[in-house]
């Protein structure tokens, strides 16, 4: 039987697609491109914007055009909350929330027996336990993206993710030393770690924190890179601060999510911290590593932000000189406090600002790359594009080299010579 896979959404959903996949595999499923024809199909879907939502319902549609008797199942955020809906999708049979992926292929042949629709979407307890998908070996990826906690706990005004992925949870330490084992085995030399809130690490654990994971995976031999995809301000703490000091592996970039610049509208974002708070540690950040690349995420058009305001936040990000910037506008998202809130700004109006932060996010990124011509730096080498190999640097940069030889996945050290926004232009250091 044939199966194909469609992931939306965040690197957390890239994992337990990836993890998802691999069971079908060892249970001699053949893996088929989701354009082709397939038996199943499986959507991990997303709705943590408007724009997600609508892509994953297109991408849910999609399958019976090409093969009329589809399966279907849909699992991931979007099926949690509204897994009812997913079922009057033509060609829908299965759906499944964020918990229970394990037992897809349970679900797959209980609807192979009985014919009739599934709704395994299940309410998310507070409780909760960790579901433990693992990977054994990433279908090519050189970088391995590592799933350690799922759920968050926080309640960011704009944010539907409390809702359809629960409380924190963790994985359990020695399942995640023992993946990394095996990853490194297999090639991998750099792991980032992900999560819904991967700063939260531990929360729900009794004496073992996010730190003392970091400490634990920098003793594993061979591996080389230890990437944080994103932690909050406040969880950078003295603890994990330390462990990042005296670390040799976990690399000199940090995604640190400010979301605005602008106090009032951070309060009303129901935001841990304030202005000071965050540019305070960033400054921490800075003494303790001078070559630290912080790049961060930002929601501009948040209800009620005025002009004046957003210019604050403008000022505010300059001021805070990131590397580069994600920039998202405000996506109204039904059950969120925001979504209830006046002063909803036009869709104009965000589209304008998001391209002046856009703008500025260019304008500081080849900043930051003209500060780094000349400089030495180690590549892991990803793709092969138009004769050049790309791959990323450890403060994140996008860096592009040729190569008589075969370097994918190789680690190499380069010397940066000019921009070719937005990659680095480098040669191989002799
Ligand atoms: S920290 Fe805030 S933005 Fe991030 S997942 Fe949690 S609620 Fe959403």
């Amino acid at each position: 039987m044939k199966v194909a896979f469609y992931t939306l959404g965040c690197k957390v959903n890239a994992y337990e697609t990836e993890a998802i996949m691999e069971m079908f595999m060892n249970k001699g499923y053949e893996i088929a491109d989701y354009d082709d024809f397939s038996d199943v199909y499986i959507i991990n879907s997303c709705m943590v914007t408007n724009s997600g939502e609508r892509k994953s319902k297109q991408i849910i549609r999609r399958p019976v055009s090409i093969n009329p008797n589809a399966i279907i199942i849909v699992m991931g955020c979007l099926s949690q909350l509204k897994a009812k809906a997913m079922l009057e999708i033509p060609g829908v049979k299965i759906v499944l929330g964020t918990k229970n992926r394990h037992m897809i292929i349970e679900y797959l042949n209980e609807y192979l027996k009985t014919g009739e629709l599934l709704d395994k979407s299940e309410k998310l307890e507070n409780d909760e336990r960790f579901e433990e998908l693992e990977i054994n070996d990433f279908q090519n990826h050189k970088r391995a993206f590592l799933k350690i906690q799922d759920g968050c706990n926080n309640f960011c005004a704009y944010c539907i993710i409390p809702y359809t992925r629960g409380r924190i949870r963790s994985k359990t330490k020695d399942i995640i030393l023992e993946e990394v084992k095996h990853l490194v085995s297999k090639g991998h030399i750099e792991i980032v770690l992900t999560g819904i809130h991967t700063g939260g690490y531990g929360e729900d654990l009794t004496g073992y924190s996010f730190a003392s994971l970091l400490k634990d995976l920098e003793k594993i031999d061979g591996l080389k890179r230890i990437r944080i995809s994103s932690i909050e301000i406040t969880e950078l703490d003295e603890e994990v601060l330390d462990v990042i000091r005296h670390s040799k592996k976990i690399v000199n970039h940090l995604h640190i999510p400010l979301q605005s610049g602008s106090e009032r509208i951070l309060k009303a974002m129901n935001r841990k911290y304030n202005k000071n708070n965050f540019k305070a540690k960033i400054n921490e950040i800075r003494n303790i590593f001078d070559d630290i690349s912080i790049t961060t995420d930002v929601i501009v058009g948040f209800p009620g932000e005025t002009e004046k305001e957003f210019q604050e936040a403008y000022d505010f990000i300059k001021e805070i000189n990131f590397q580069e910037l994600h920039v998202f506008p405000y996506s109204r998202r039904q059950g969120t406090p925001a979504d209830k809130m006046k002063n909803q700004v036009n869709g104009t109006v965000k589209k304008a600002r998001v391209h002046r932060l856009l703008e500025l996010s260019d304008a500081l990124k080849e900043q930051y790359m003209k500060s780094q011509i000349g400089k030495t730096k180690s590549v892991i080498i990803e793709q092969e594009k138009d004769g050049w190999y790309i791959g990323h640097s450890k403060d994140y940069l996008s860096i592009k080299v040729k190569s008589e030889k075969y370097i994918i996945a190789k680690e190499v050290e380069v010397i940066l010579e000019s921009i070719d926004f937005p990659n680095i232009v480098s040669r191989i250091k002799k």
